[in-house]
């Protein structure tokens, strides 16, 4: 499963989609293949563990092969070329994929801006969690420049 590599991108900026989003399994077994190798056909990149389905979507594929988070992020931004950089102005919400909207008035609390999702709601700000995200994308920023990784 990739979701947490998902949530990442989306918060990265990355409009990202999960085949879980668009094919319910259990309805659709088997069938996910299918559609992901349309959407590979329309323009966007397959990410995916599954090598045949890479092979099969061509170029148009990454296969990673990372069994963590940071290391699967760090194979797509290598394959982009994109640096692991966090903008939140350029996120999108990790739980729907939509573009967050920054609140510059009424926050609560201490925080003078908040970022909002548009469909859920949900409200983000830049507050204690964000220094372990900046040290998750450290880690990523180091696995791309070949250094070993360091202990989780
Ligand atoms: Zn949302």
């Amino acid at each position: 499963m990739l979701e947490k590599l998902c949530r990442w991108l989306r918060l990265l900026g990355y409009p990202t989609v999960s085949a879980w989003d668009i094919v319910d399994p259990r309805e659709h077994e088997g069938d996910e293949d299918e559609v992901l190798l349309e959407l590979a056909a329309e323009g966007h990149l397959l990410i995916t563990r599954d090598g045949v389905l890479a092979d099969r979507a061509g170029r148009g594929a990454i296969r990673v092969e990372s069994g963590d988070v940071a290391g699967q992020l760090a194979e797509v931004l290598t394959f982009l070329g994109d640096e692991p950089v966090m903008n939140p102005d350029e996120s999108r919400c990790p739980d729907c994929n939509a573009m967050v909207v920054r609140v510059e008035e009424g926050n609560p609390g201490p925080f003078e801006v908040t970022w909002m999702c548009p469909e859920c709601r949900k409200r983000y700000w830049v507050g204690g969690h964000w220094r372990e995200m900046e040290a998750f994308l450290d880690r990523v920023r180091r696995l791309m420049d070949g250094a070993p990784a360091s202990s989780r």
